[in-house]
């Protein structure tokens, strides 16, 4: 490179960062008032799964609002805004909207105190307990900046609010309900995710496998019921479904090899409804979580295999064997990033955060429905990132003292509203600001 184009670059390049800088505070900053009141409502009127009917009209407002083509009503209460702005790639940015039945527990004032009847017609609480509020605050503020900034991009933007992520259903039915055929078709597609345990103020990156794929499986032992005092002339349930939930503890540390990662976790087991009576029953309820479609298939086969056989052991007669029910509506695949989008992200974050504020992550063995966006025919290249939400005074003081902080899903997990609101806003305009460069 001849010296005086390098000279150039040296003089130019910080100016450049310093104005792109001085662009987005200049138009985050009149909006953070207002969307810190979006967050603390959309906290607070938590909904869940396949009912995000009010979350969504609050975010197809908002998109309204800021002046893009609205859509509801996509593969359920999805919302797709279009902001069309020239020539260029279509870029997708992704929320999810759908809360999780965990009563909260973080004794916040603007806590959730919605309580609705489940399926089985008991009352649970409602709440964002895996952050996805955060999600749809970064998403409205991230489309208002782009609006704002529309002389610094070209292209198409399409933002998706999408519908029961927590169940895995929701990016299917929108895919299905034509989001890549009514709406421009993305080339990237975009997303973030909270991190319980990433200071705010953070992100958090990973080339290629980044989140793992679930199943949801039900499996209904059944026995011959009968009375507590004469087990003799039963085929006791409750006793086989605790020798099935041991050992479906094998398949992981025994059947699979050690260097895969997988989880076969039991969520939830009952049955019987008094001390002196044994049940016909008992039902379990399973999440499973792998990476490959190898492993998956193993685990499925030993689950099946092992439930069927201890049934059998026990005696249990032909006609009553177990029921395995896998939710196919429910799956979710694993996600993987895009390294070439990794690839050019990255160093826009490092560049405008600090490198110090860019993290390179682990994988997790949660799981996330956006992997559908990267796995239709077109092959979409995506990104989810993480997003930092832990306030960095009580993470200081957490690893201090040794005291872990709450998961996503707790009902006492809370993201700090601020810095994590400008930093998801900033994060994901500025990854957009790159894909749809002006040329
Ligand atoms: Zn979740
Ligand atoms: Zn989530």
């Amino acid at each position: 490179m001849p010296l005086r184009y390098l000279i150039v670059l040296i003089v130019c390049w910080p100016a450049a960062a310093q104005e792109l800088q001085a662009a987005l505070e200049a138009a985050i900053r009149p909006e953070l008032a207002s969307l810190e009141a979006l967050y603390k409502h959309l906290h607070a009127n938590p909904e869940l799964s396949y009912q995000e009917e009010r979350t969504a009209a609050r975010l197809a407002e908002e998109l309204r609002r800021a002046g893009y083509e609205v859509t509801t009503g996509v593969g359920g209460h999805g919302v797709v805004g279009v902001l069309r702005n020239g020539s260029g790639p279509t870029v997708m940015v992704r929320t999810d909207m759908d809360a999780l039945p965990v009563t909260e527990k973080t004794g916040l004032p603007y806590a959730s105190t919605v309580k609705v009847r489940d399926e089985a017609g008991q009352e649970v609480g409602v709440m964002h307990a895996c952050g996805h509020d955060m999600h749809m605050t970064s998403w409205v503020g991230t489309a208002r900046m782009l609006a704002k900034l529309r002389d610094r991009w070209s292209g198409t933007l399409v933002m998706v609010a999408q519908p029961a992520e927590e169940r895995g259903g929701g990016a299917l039915a929108m895919l299905r309900d034509g989001l890549f055929t009514r709406f421009p078709r993305p080339d990237y597609a975009l997303a973030l995710h909270a991190a319980p345990h990433l200071e705010a103020g953070r992100i958090g990156y990973r080339y290629g496998a980044v989140l793992a794929s679930v199943d949801t499986i039900d499996i209904t032992i059944r026995g011959v019921g009968g009375h507590g005092a004469w087990p003799h002339m039963t085929k006791d349930p409750v006793v086989i479904a605790a020798q099935v939930v041991l050992a479906l503890q094998t398949i992981v540390s025994r059947e699979l090899n050690p260097l895969e990662s997988a989880v076969v976790t039991v969520g939830s087991i009952h049955g019987g409804t008094k001390h002196n009576v044994i049940p016909d029953e008992v039902h379990l309820q399973l999440t499973v979580r792998s990476y490959t479609d190898e492993a998956r298939k193993k685990i499925l086969e030993a689950i099946e295999r092992i439930t069927r056989n201890l049934a059998r052991a026990a005696g249990v007669p032909e006609d009553r064997e177990p029921a395995i029910r896998y939710a196919e509506h429910e799956f979710t695949p694993a996600t993987h990033n895009t390294a070439s989008l990794v690839d050019r992200l990255a160093p826009v974050w490092r560049e405008f955060f600090g490198a110090d504020k860019v993290l390179e992550v682990e994988p997790v063995m949660g799981g996330e429905d956006f992997s559908r966006y990267g796995m239709t025919e077109e092959k979409v290249p995506i990104l989810i990132f993480w997003l930092g939400t832990i306030d960095a005074e009580r993470m200081r003081a957490a690893q201090a003292n040794g005291v872990r902080l709450p998961a996503l899903h707790s009902s006492e997990y809370w993201p700090a509203i601020h810095p994590t609101i400008e930093t998801g806003v900033k994060a994901m305009s500025l990854a957009v600001l790159e894909l749809a460069k002006k040329r």
